[in-house]
């Protein structure tokens, strides 16, 4: 950002950090920032530390959390996992309040041209809980081309251990991502998911 002086050329840099922050909305929000008091803005600054510091990822799930393992691995109905690409994905499928089930978080799809790989993603995690106690495994990967292969290499791959697998509903048009999903169409794949 030229023209500006180096402390708020340094706050627009951070801002435009950010997914979906482009330059003039950077320079906006570091403004903003400016025009706070000093006690707002230190507010700003720690909430960024104290949730560094006090949010981890759950060993069993992958979603982000202040506890391990998380309070919805903990509680929930651990029969049924829904496996998603982002810990966003789990918050689309909350804010539902029809799902009892547990969740996994892949961090990813399989996306070769990128350089994804198997192990790039938490897939060896996935497999690793189909113990007994699991009865079906939701694939709720996105509709794009990756997702779906992923969504195609998990199911060969839970099958083979006796679980039933499902996959949403093509209620969702094709590459859109799940989160973006509105809850009436997200609520009717979820209802009308597929065995596969
Ligand atoms: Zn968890």
């Amino acid at each position: 950002m030229p023209g500006y002086i180096e402390p708020i050329e340094k706050l627009i840099r951070q801002f435009g950090k950010l997914p979906g922050v482009g330059p003039k909305t950077a320079q906006r929000y570091a403004l903003t920032v400016l025009a706070m008091s000093e006690g707002e803005a230190r507010e700003f600054a720690d909430a960024v530390m104290y949730a560094k510091q006090n949010v981890t990822v759950c060993s069993v799930c992958g979603n982000y959390t202040d506890t391990d393992p998380c309070r919805i691995c903990r509680t929930r109905d651990r029969s049924t996992i829904c496996v998603v690409q982002e810990a966003k994905d789990v918050l689309a499928v909350e804010r539902l309040g029809e799902y009892h089930g547990v969740y996994h978080v892949l961090g990813g799809v399989l996306n070769p041209l990128k350089g994804v790989g198997r192990d790039d993603i938490r897939l060896a995690e996935l497999f690793r809980r189909l113990t007994g106690e699991v009865k079906e495994v939701i694939l709720a990967t996105d509709t794009s081309a990756e997702g779906e292969a992923t969504a195609t290499y998990i199911a060969r791959f839970v099958k083979e251990y006796g679980v039933k697998v499902t996959r949403l509903a093509q209620g969702i048009s094709i590459g859109s991502e799940l989160q973006y999903a509105d809850e009436v169409t997200l609520s009717r794949a979820f209802l009308n998911r597929k065995e596969i």
